[in-house]
Parts: structure tokens; C-alpha cells; sequence
């Protein structure tokens, strides 16, 4: 029930307490209700949500409003890299919020924001040195394929008929309409295609489909870049693994193929390392696995520690030059965000930055690889597991009726939500998938935190009969 002030019931400002608060605090319960029902939750079916309220959280452990302790298994949605609460984010946000929260970046520019441009310029992949920011991942790609849009309007030699995007199958780039249009995921985004513009789409490389190696699917690359190249202005892509597709991994040679078919027909190249971005791989980037440099790189979600929103689309300096130009000569891109750049969520960074050398943490990232590893192989013997998978710190596999077919659970049997379910109840907090169930926690967790996580969902695997009856 919304709170309806009338005029005759509206308070008057001396009926608020003069110390601005004075309210008693909800109760646990009340906190539930309220989340419940006023709290419009992202990607959630809010009839069946059962609230799970978080209060604090410590590493890898995030902690509810009673005090249960839950291993975070999907880093707060792909995000957290240091763990959270760490010392020294918490610090480097706190000395910027002393010197001010924020400042536009219509027209100036912020100390810390500058330098995180900088650093980001250093740790990018060969010549990317020119930095948009955003505050989430579907703006850095909205930006990068507006910009990847106008370049060829105004670059040395326009080619004004470059409009169109190829964009893989099953592909995410986020929520925003730019970004669903390139986006392939049909359940989430196929009820708003009359909103969407046409994209040209490239089947994903999905070794699951079709078990072949990178040239495969290059050879049709290029016959749909031979058809089209003309048209297009860029393609898309999610490098190396595509997360919200189910984990799905793209054969090893694949991203530096799409990169020289890309350059060979002038066609420019948007990777979105959104996810995969500041070591979730094993390497900081992706595209280092396999020595590519795009023409527009978008970060998110990891870049700030997964501490405060914040992301950036980097590019290099002959699109940057295409932008180049007289104030009133109309070659600006006109895009922009209160909050961008916004140097709380920079200072996070660059305190996230520091820790990667500190703590050594891509070093010790190996270590934690290998043992996600050896776990994923543990799995593979089970019966009604299919296709284990793992790229860097991110596991997966797919569960399924019958391994000779890989024929997924029926949907009704809710079968990876009962997972979830058992996870949650042993303290480990896994995303809820219809057929598959995945890993990827905070970079930072540790040997025995990692043991624990996978340890659970191998006994859920085990009590799996059981699970599967329990309605
Ligand atoms: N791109 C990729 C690859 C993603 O995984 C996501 C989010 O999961 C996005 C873009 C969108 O990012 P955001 O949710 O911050 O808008």
C-alpha cells in the first residue's frame, strides 16, 4: 500500500522530528516484508522471491540481518574481486569522500578520475588509452556502439552506409535498448524486439552444440563478413566465455580469428569485458589470453573492486581522432551520464588497481584456478552432469537427465533452484539456474572457502534422487 499523503493528512515540516530521525528500527521480520514487497528486485520473479537480506559482508561471507554467514558464490553478480569490506577500498573511498563525493565530467575533470584514466591507459591492451566512463555495463557498451556508429560518419574516409552491428547468438550486453538490441538472450529480451534495432547475428561458437575447433566457425564468420562487411560498423562480443549465456566457452583461437576477420574487412571490434575483465579469466583482460587489442574495450562490474558503480569504454587514438574537431564542427559524441567518472567509484578503482600488485592477486589467482579444477574434475563421472567447463575462476557445468543425451531435468522439477536451495541452507550462495549450475566467487576466496563451496555442491549432486522428488 503506497503512503498517501493527502492534503489533509500531509504532514506539516515541524511534525518531523528536529534531529531528522528518531524512528525506531525495523525488525527483522519487518525488513523481510519490506523487501518483499517494496524492494522491485532486478531479474527476479518477485511472486515467488523469498527474501534473503544482507547486512554486512567480510572476504568471501556475506552476512544476513540474522547473523547466517553465506559463502558468496556468483561475487555479487560477477563483480567482487578483493572480497568485501577490504580495508583498503574501504579507505580510499572514505579519504575521497573528504575531499568531495563527486563532479561532473561535462566540461572538467576530477584528480582521481583523471588518474584512474591514466592507470587504465597503462594496464589496456596495446594502443587503448582514451577512456569514457559510464556507471554500468550497458552504458559502456551503448557508448561504444554509438561511437563505433559515428566514427565511420566522420573518420578520414566516412562510410556512412556502416550501420549495422553483428552481434553472436545468445550473446548479453546488458539491459539498456542499445544493449539488448545486440543482446540474443530470447527470454530476457524477445518481448521488446519492436523497441530493438535489427542486428546481424552470428551463431554462438557453442562447443556444446557443435564440437568443433575455432576455424570452424571462423570459415562462417567470414562468409557472413564477405555478405556484409559493407554494411557493418562493428561486431560485438563477449571474449572467451559468455556468462549469462550459461557459461558458455568459445573454442581457444576464436577471439583472435574474429579479430583478424574483423580488421581484414574493416569492420571494428567491441569486446565486452564487462564480466571477464580484471583477472576473472586468470589474466587481467580477456583479450590478453589471446593477444588481441579491439577497437573499443568496455569494462564494469570488476573495475571498481565491485565496490561502486563504475564503467569505461577505452578506445584507441584513430577513433578518437575521428572526434576531433572544431567545438561547433559537430563532431562530438553527445552522450554522457550525471554520474560518470564519479570519484568515489574511482577512487575504489584505483585502491583495486593497487591491490592486484600488492596482493599479488593475478599471481596467486593460479593457485585458486588449478583448485576449482581439480574440484570441476571430481564432478565430471556424475550421472547427471554434462559438459564441466571452467575459463579462469569461473566454473560450470550442466546438469542432466541423461548423460548419454545430455537431455536436461524437466523445467517444472526445478531442479537447479533445489540446488540452490541446499547450497543456501549449508551456508553457500549460488545463483539459482534452470540447468546448469555455476561458480564465480570473489577472486580473492580462499583455499577453504573454495573446498567448502564446491564440497556442497558436490553433496547436492550426491542427494540429487532426493532433491529431485522433494516438489
Ligand atoms: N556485459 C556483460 C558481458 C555482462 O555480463 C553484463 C552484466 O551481467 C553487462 C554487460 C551489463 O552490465 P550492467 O549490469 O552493469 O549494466
Amino acid at each position: 500500500m503506497a503512503i498517501n499523503y493527502s492534503a489533509s493528512n500531509a504532514p506539516s515540516p515541524s511534525t518531523f522530528p528536529a534531529d531528522g530521525g528518531g524512528e525506531q528500527e525495523p525488525t527483522n521480520e519487518e525488513l523481510r516484508e519490506w523487501d518483499r514487497h517494496h524492494y522491485w528486485h532486478s531479474f527476479t520473479p518477485m511472486q515467488a522471491y523469498e527474501p534473503l537480506v544482507i547486512e554486512r559482508a567480510d572476504g568471501a561471507m556475506l552476512i544476513d540481518i540474522d547473523g547466517k554467514r553465506y559463502l558468496d558464490g556468483a561475487a555479487s553478480m560477477w563483480c567482487n574481486v578483493h572480497g568485501h569490506n577490504h580495508p583498503a577500498i574501504n579507505d580510499a573511498i572514505r579519504t575521497q569522500l573528504d575531499k568531495v563525493a563527486h563532479t561532473t565530467s561535462l566540461g572538467m575533470g576530477n584528480a582521481t578520475t583523471v588518474k584512474l584514466a591514466r592507470r587504465l591507459a597503462e594496464i589496456a591492451p596495446g594502443n587503448l588509452e582514451h577512456t569514457f566512463f559510464s556507471s554500468d555495463g550497458a552504458s559502456a557498451i551503448e557508448v561504444a556502439l554509438k561511437a563505433a556508429f559515428q566514427y565511420w560518419r566522420q573518420c578520414a574516409r566516412p562510410r556512412p552506409e556502416k550501420t549495422k552491428f553483428i552481434a553472436l547468438g545468445e550473446a548479453y550486453h546488458g539491459d539498456t535498448l542499445g544493449a539488448a538490441a545486440v543482446g540474443g538472450i530470447e527470454r530476457f529480451h524477445a518481448l521488446f524486439e519492436p523497441l530493438l534495432f535489427d542486428v546481424i547475428r552470428f551463431p554462438s561458437p557453442d562447443v556444446r552444440r557443435q564440437p568443433a575447433g575455432a576455424d570452424h566457425f571462423l570459415r562462417q564468420l567470414e562468409s557472413l563478413l564477405q555478405e556484409h562487411h559493407a554494411e557493418v560498423a562493428a561486431m560485438v562480443m563477449e571474449p572467451l566465455v559468455q556468462c549469462a549465456a550459461g557459461m558458455v566457452m568459445h573454442p581457444p583461437g576464436f577471439l583472435r580469428g574474429v579479430r583478424e576477420l574483423t580488421r581484414r574487412y574493416n569492420v571494428l571490434l567491441i569486446v565486452d569485458e564487462v564480466a571477464t575483465g580484471f583477472g576473472r579469466t586468470g589474466a587481467m583482460f580477456a583479450c590478453e589470453r589471446e593477444d588481441v587489442v579491439p577497437d573499443f574495450l568496455c569494462l564494469g562490474k570488476g573495475i571498481s573492486g565491485g565496490y561502486l558503480p563504475l564503467s569505461a569504454t577505452i578506445t584507441h587514438g584513430e577513433i578518437w581522432k575521428a572526434f576531433q574537431g572544431d567545438a561547433d564542427a559537430g563532431r562530438t559524441l553527445f552522450h554522457g551520464h550525471t554520474y560518470s567518472g564519479n570519484p568515489l567509484a574511482c577512487a575504489a578503482a584505483l585502491a583495486s588497481l593497487d591491490l592486484f600488485k600488492q596482493e599479488q592477486t593475478l599471481e596467486r589467482l593460479q593457485g585458486t584456478i588449478a583448485q576449482l579444477g581439480e574440484h570441476l574434475e571430481r564432478l565430471v563421472a556424475h550421472p547427471n552432469v554434462a559438459h564441466v567447463r571452467q575459463c579462469g575462476l569461473i566454473g560450470a557445468f550442466d546438469l542432466v537427465v541423461d548423460k548419454s543425451t545430455a537431455a536436461p531435468f524437466p523445467l517444472e522439477l526445478a531442479i537447479g533452484r533445489k540446488i540452490a536451495r541446499y547450497a543456501l541452507e549449508r551456508g553457500v550462495w549460488l545463483r539459482p539456474q534452470p540447468h546448469f549450475v555455476y561458480v564465480m566467487p570473489p577472486l580473492s576466496i580462499t583455499v577453504d572457502e573454495l573446498d567448502h563451496m564446491m564440497n556442497t555442491i558436490a553433496s547436492a549432486l550426491g542427494a540429487l534422487t532426493a532433491l529431485d522428488h522433494d516438489a
